[in-house]
């Protein structure tokens, strides 16, 4: 299925020395469920033994029976929510990922994605490693495989001196965890206590739902070592970078309700709004939100503009992503599926739509013809986020390049495409004055094109058609 946004990435959860472990981790992942719909799984260890159970789906399909966790028992445990970014959605590619090698057992869950993952893989298998799995994750447990080191720590910092680009990492063994994240700290992750047990999380609405405290977060180039002995170790094992955290983490991937990098995800998406409104301002009756996370930045604009605020689209929450339309549906229902308007809002409104992003324009497309549908008079689009010109190599799924409309066409020519009266989007220097996190260089590459962890780039076709023949508002 073709993306009408970018995807989130994956999720991760440890907890360390509690008696519910894999339980505490069920629910870790739950509330990380917005991070990964593809697959999820859970390794625990009993101390002795380590148990694994993982399967394609979502966390309540997978670990909706209580049985299943008789079969993780222990103190400690990781659980991983995957979307797949590098290797495809299949059973195999479930994480986290559990080997047995030559010094013993050890899992590992990532959130992130490797960019020199196909040159290491290469070098590995030309040493005659064999590949379980497509996922560049794996190439971290060759790595540390083949370690001369003797200590644990020391073959996962050799192993991860050698690899490049976004990673949150959760290793478990017999009697520790370890959670690191990469120097640039792209992805968000976060150090919580409960009673006497320490937990990592991705984001903190996983601590809250546990009843967790949040302690900090874990900070870029950091590597944090649970012990049996009770000792927690803080060590800086890689070279220092300035760090880059994803802004787009705060525009669309993260719960509103978790704080990252410093800052709560929904008070922020209200900012950019209110700035949204600071750069354009339009004369127009309501706003209303393309749902759900166009919200907070739709309140933010109202608030900011003094133009009412309405709910003018409905979304249909029980809409998986898993949806088929019906093979005999004698017309495409595509983004009606999950929106529909409420006419009786719209009705003879100039009207301001408030979306977090375009990608390929399509479904803009789409929401904008619903809305003049329902009776609307004037449909201004504004978009809480610079145009989307080039793809994420750190670990979100956006299309390639030539996929993006931004990369290739005006703002002008996106808004006669998309058939609004007008398109804004949130200028640069908007987001990063709204994001507002002192002396914090973030990653906006997808925006800049600006990538801080370089890589070989793949061929780019320059042009998508947008006003082809064929191409219609009722695709
Ligand atoms: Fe985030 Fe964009 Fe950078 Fe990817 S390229 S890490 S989505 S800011």
């Amino acid at each position: 299925m073709k993306l009408s946004r970018p995807q989130e990435e994956c999720g991760v959860f440890g907890i360390y020395n509690h008696a519910e472990a894999s339980n505490l981790t069920y629910l870790g992942l739950y509330a990380l469920q917005h991070r990964g719909q593809e697959s999820c799984g859970i390794v625990s260890s009993d101390g002795t033994v380590m148990h694994s159970h993982k399967r394609m789906g979502l966390v309540a399909d997978v670990f909706g029976n209580q049985k299943v966790f008789k079969k993780l028992p222990g103190k400690s445990a990781i659980g991983h929510v995957r979307y797949s970014t590098a290797g495809a959605s299949v059973e195999k590619n479930v994480q986290p990922i559990l080997v047995d090698y030559s010094r013993g057992s050890i899992a590992v869950a990532h959130n992130g994605n490797l960019v020199n993952a196909q040159l290491l893989k290469a070098e590995l298998e030309a040493y005659g490693s064999i590949f379980q799995t497509t996922m560049d994750t794996e190439i971290i447990i060759h790595m540390l495989a083949m370690s001369r080191n003797n200590s644990l720590v020391d073959r996962i910092v050799e192993s991860l001196n050698r690899v490049k680009g976004a990673y949150c990492l959760l290793f478990l063994t017999k009697s520790r965890m370890i959670a690191v994240r990469d120097p640039n700290g792209f992805r968000p992750l976060c150090l919580g206590k409960l009673g006497n047990a320490w937990v990592v999380a991705s984001e903190s609405c996983a601590l809250d739902l546990i009843e967790a405290t949040f302690v900090r977060d874990i900070e870029p180039g950091e590597m944090v070592v649970f012990t049996p002995d009770g000792k927690v170790e803080s060590l800086f094992p890689f070279k220092k970078v300035d760090p880059t955290p994803c802004i787009f983490e705060f525009v669309y991937f993260a719960r509103p309700d978790s704080t990252i990098f410093g800052k709560n995800v929904y008070l922020t998406r209200k900012e950019l709004g209110r700035q949204l409104a600071r750069e354009y301002k339009v004369e127009a009756d309501v706003v209303i939100p393309v749902p759900d996370s166009g919200v907070p930045a739709a309140m933010g604009y109202a608030e900011e503009s003094g133009i009412p605020f309405e709910l003018g689209l409905i979304r249909n929450h029980y809409v998986g992503r898993t949806f088929i339309e019906p093979a005999q549906a004698i017309r495409h229902f595509g983004v009606k599926i999950k929106l529909n308007p409420v006419r009786e809002l719209l009705k003879g409104k100039r009207v301001v739509v408030i979306d977090d992003s375009i990608v390929r324009g399509t479904t803009s497309r789409k929401i904008v013809k619903m809305v003049r549908d329902a009776g609307a008079k004037e449909v201004h689009m504004l978009i809480s986020s610079p145009p989307t010109s080039y793809p994420c190599y750190y670990g979100i799924d956006t299309p390639n390049r030539k996929e993006l409309i931004s990369s290739s066409h005006t703002v002008d020519e996106i808004c006669r495409y998309i058939t609004a009266d007008t398109l804004g989007y949130l200028s640069e220097e908007g987001l990063v004055k709204s994001v507002g996190v002192d002396k914090t260089n973030f990653c906006k590459a997808c925006f800049a094109g600006t990538y801080p962890v370089g890589f070989p780039r793949p061929e780019e076709i320059p042009q998508m058609g947008l006003f082809e023949e064929g191409q219609n508002v009722y695709e």
